[in-house]
């Protein structure tokens, strides 16, 4: 779907992207029935944000993305280094799906799910109309010259803008160190924690600039992911969209009926709620983030006039030309069978994950021992790493019945989320020995289960 040429130029109009002059967006608060939904699926999306580094599984946070010592949590399950080929295939099936997910709905993330447009609409902006009123409201205050009631308003409102951005700032960070070390942070004595007390006022400060100045600009101009809809959405994508082709011609209600109008009655009040500055009614737009205000507030104008409502809906391209319900076509059952594919194959990596990670090799700068009872030897080096949430006792068997191991240093538990590394010898008889190089398979069992199978060289002379 070609976005609207106009809108580039409108929009910098409007939202003041332009070097020059901002024109600050004041959106009047509609509270229509997608509002509601959409506050429902916000807080519900909040609980689960704050929950992640607090709730517990197996002694896990729910989530944790520890980049510096690259461990990763998500529903207690730990990932370390040694499952970044998981980490990656996530990824990249997350990715598609994106993409996906946008070709066929839109930007519906960006307006129901994206954090960003939930403590924006949601938490800074409701703070805003409870402080100063309503858009109208808010316009006299700013316009008007300082008072006490304009400064302990603005006061009283940065204030708890600052607060909350502290509040993000700090889930913010429990999410990359956990909240145990966050709490280290808080409540020990700040010079022990220097670069941690940095990255809270820091984060802080991004927050409350984010949320207190750039606002939509976040969405309209920084974001990458706002800036790739125009390669994403075609027409037959579902936005938010203006049915112009019942809308049109617009016109104000009159006694006297010129001409046949369209149900727009041009009221406006589309473009007054809209928290981008965009007048929707121009076309599909970049700076359109799908936050279905204007779908609202155009059905409570269609309700007022007795025209059907979904004036302005979630529609696509093609739907507003045939005029025709939405129905899914070959496109997204093919996007269906992709994704179910990638998450198909991301469920069976998952389950067949092993609970522990075993690399071994032979010592280094070593070849065989000829022994003096008839048997052959290799140096081994073995490292085991415990994915599970507990201590892990452990024993390495071999399946080969006439070989056997001699440990030069042993371990037999690993703590959670630990590692431990072994040397031992491989011993066997030098008569079942056929080539100079044979593969060797090492079996790690816990509580006489085969949890993980591993195989390795082992050389020695054959005896022909
Ligand atoms: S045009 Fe409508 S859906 Fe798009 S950002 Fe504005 S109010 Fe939200
Ligand atoms: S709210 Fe509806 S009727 Fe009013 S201007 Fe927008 S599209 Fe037209």
């Amino acid at each position: 779907m070609a976005m609207a040429t106009v809108t580039g130029a409108k929009a910098k109009e409007v939202a003041g992207s332009s070097a020059d002059a901002r024109k600050w967006i004041y959106p009047k608060l509609i509270k229509g029935k997608l509002y509601r939904y959409r506050s429902i699926v916000s807080y519900f999306l909040l609980g689960l944000l704050f929950a992640g580094p607090v709730v517990k599984i197996n002694d896990e946070p729910l989530i944790l993305l520890n980049v510096l010592e690259r461990k990763f949590v998500f529903f207690g399950v730990v990932f370390l280094p040694q499952d970044f080929y998981l980490f990656a295939f996530a990824l990249l099936s997350l990715m598609v799906f994106i993409v996906l997910f946008t070709v066929v709905l839109g930007r519906v993330w960006c307006g129901w799910a994206c954090p960003q447009t939930i403590f924006m609409e949601m938490v800074f902006r409701k703070i805003e109309y409870w402080i100063e009123g309503d858009a109208q409201q808010q316009r006299k205050l700013n316009a008007a010259p300082l008072s006490p009631e304009k400064v302990f308003k603005k006061t009283l409102k940065h204030t708890i803008f600052v607060a909350i951005s502290f509040l993000i700032a700090n889930v913010f960070l429990s999410y990359i160190i956990g909240l145990e070390a966050l709490l280290k942070i808080v409540f020990e004595p700040v010079v022990e924690h220097i670069s941690g007390f940095i990255s809270i006022t820091v984060f802080t400060a991004l927050f409350y600039l984010v949320f207190a100045r750039l606002r939509e600009i976040v969405c309209t101009t920084i974001c990458p992911y706002g800036r790739l809809q125009e390669v994403l959405l075609d027409r037959s994508t579902l936005v938010v969209a203006y049915d112009y082709e019942r809308g049109e011609p617009r016109g104000h209600i009159t006694k006297f009926e010129i001409a046949p109008l369209g149900d727009c009655v041009d009221c406006g009040l589309c473009v007054q709620v809209c928290p981008t500055g965009i007048d929707i009614r121009q076309g599909t737009q970049m700076e359109c983030i799908n936050c279905t205000a204007c779908i609202d507030a155009c059905d409570m104008v269609m309700e007022k006039t007795n025209r059907p409502t979904r004036l302005i809906g979630f529609k696509s391209e093609e739907q507003i030309v045939a005029k025709i319900p939405f129905k899914l076509n070959k496109r997204v059952y093919a996007y269906a069978a992709i994704l179910l594919i990638l998450f198909g194959t991301l469920v069976t990596l998952l389950v067949r994950r092993s609970d522990i990670e075993a690399r071994v090799l032979r010592a280094a700068g070593t070849l065989y021992q000829l022994r003096d009872d008839g048997t052959v030897s290799n140096l081994y080096n073995i490292e085991l790493v415990n994915k599970t949430p507990g201590t892990m006792s452990f024993e390495i068997k071999l399946p080969e019945k006439d070989a056997k191991i001699q440990y030069i240093n042993r371990a037999t538990d690993i703590a959670k989320g630990e590692s431990v590394k072994l040397t031992f010898f491989i011993i066997r008889p030098r008569a079942s020995i056929k080539k100079y190089k044979s593969d060797i398979g090492l079996n790690i069992t816990s509580e006489g289960k085969i949890i993980s199978k591993t195989e390795t060289t082992f050389i020695a002379p054959p005896n022909l």
